[in-house]
């Protein structure tokens, strides 16, 4: 006997939202072992500035605890720990805060939470793109405004793109790919059209500003928080946001019971017991970003941008990007290029240890030494 499968899959696609279908793609970083292949460098000499990882790692107190958690257990689904802890961290009430798998759940959240289909979303671009790709999924629309010359958010563009449809802000501070902060002037203006602002300050370490202070004074402002960049997570996937309480009661209504698995839990909690030691590391990092910065303004077809983040954004002049990027990722160094309108002759470099440093600019002259 045999069967068919062909009818039933056409079936399923028939049955399709018409929105999971029209969908943008994400292009995500591809791992280690896959650059390997493609580009035929051993995993172990990859340089990996293409993710805004950290280089050091996590705490090496999160190893030696992962190394003995009783992980037959299910995890506290209300994350009783991490949130105290992260009360006294960002200093607002433990009511204030919700955890999520990395902080991309908590924007798909927040935007079910929030979101009818149909309505709109404003995304400052070029920024992060899971603004948009959880609005799309959720089946709103995306209002694109552009951000002016030097990647500021033009309030007034802004403004001008509010209708009765507009329900949600998105605001990277500092932004994401470019680098740059927000200032608390701009946020103040924005949060008085009474839109939903959801900051994301995924960098705050990096940066040092934060407005999660205002989160008491404004219920319209949203702040969110991620452990992958500047504690070394990334891989165990753990966010959180600061929330006016009004939000934050019914996230917890519709976020998944164990949306946080355990290792994830016991890692929060041991970074911030040893925060200090991250906090080193994240000095370290600021303190390359600066050479990192300057060695690319010396790299003829290079411009970069000034930076508040773990990376630094360059406009490419003279050649094109994607050839830049590809030719880096030849020798084994891979950066972030984006094959986006906005950002074609962009390419984002997240700063590593001052050895990858070396090994970038080494690679840098040899291409420039290249006819373009
Ligand atoms: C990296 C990044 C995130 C994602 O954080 P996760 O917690 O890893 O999901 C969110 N926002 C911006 C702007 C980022 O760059």
């Amino acid at each position: 006997m045999t069967t068919d499968p062909a009818p039933t899959i056409m079936a399923h696609k028939a049955a399709f939202r018409p929105e999971m279908s029209a969908l943008d793609e994400y292009e995500p970083i591809l791992p280690v072992e896959v650059l390997s292949q493609r580009y035929g460098v051993p995993p172990e000499q990859i340089v990996k500035l293409d993710g805004n990882e950290n280089p050091y790692g996590c705490s090496p107190r999160v190893r030696k605890l992962l190394a003995q958690a009783p992980v037959h257990l299910y995890p506290d689904p209300e994350h009783r720990e991490a949130r105290h802890l992260l009360a006294a961290y960002v200093g607002m009430g433990a009511e204030h805060i919700v955890l999520g798998n990395g902080s991309d759940e908590l924007i798909d959240l927040v935007v079910r939470l929030t979101l009818r289909p149909g309505e709109r979303v404003l995304d400052c671009v070029p920024t992060f793109g899971m603004y948009r790709f959880y609005t799309q999924l959720a089946g709103g629309e995306v209002v694109a405004v552009p951000r002016d010359g030097g990647y500021d958010v033009d309030v007034a563009a802004v403004k001008a793109r509010i209708d009765g449809r507009t329900r949600i802000l998105f605001l990277a501070a500092p932004n994401n790919p470019t680098g740059n902060p927000l200032s608390l002037e701009a946020l103040g203006e924005l949060l008085a059209t009474g839109l939903l602002v959801v900051l994301d300050e995924a960098y705050y370490e990096f940066s040092g500003l934060t407005a999660v202070p205002w989160v008491a004074q404004h219920e319209n402002l949203v702040v969110l928080r991620t452990f992958s960049k500047w504690a070394g997570l990334a891989g165990l996937r753990v966010g959180y946001g600061i929330f006016p309480t009004p939000i934050s009661r019914q996230l917890w209504r519709i976020k998944s019971p164990y949306n946080v698995n355990a290792a994830a839990q016991w890692a929060v909690c041991e970074s911030l017991k040893d925060a200090g030691y991250l906090q080193e590391n994240v000095r370290r990092l600021v303190a390359e970003r600066e050479r990192l910065y300057r060695a690319l303004g010396g790299i003829s077809f290079l411009e970069p941008f000034p930076s508040a983040a773990n990376f630094v954004y360059c406009r490419v002049h003279g050649r094109s990007a994607a050839a830049v990027h590809e030719a880096l990722a030849r020798r084994g160094i891979m950066v972030r290029y984006f094959d986006t309108s906005l950002l074609r002759q962009g390419l984002r470099i997240s700063v590593g240890k001052p050895e990858h440093t070396e090994a970038l600019l080494a690679a840098l002259g040899a291409i420039e030494k290249e006819a373009p």
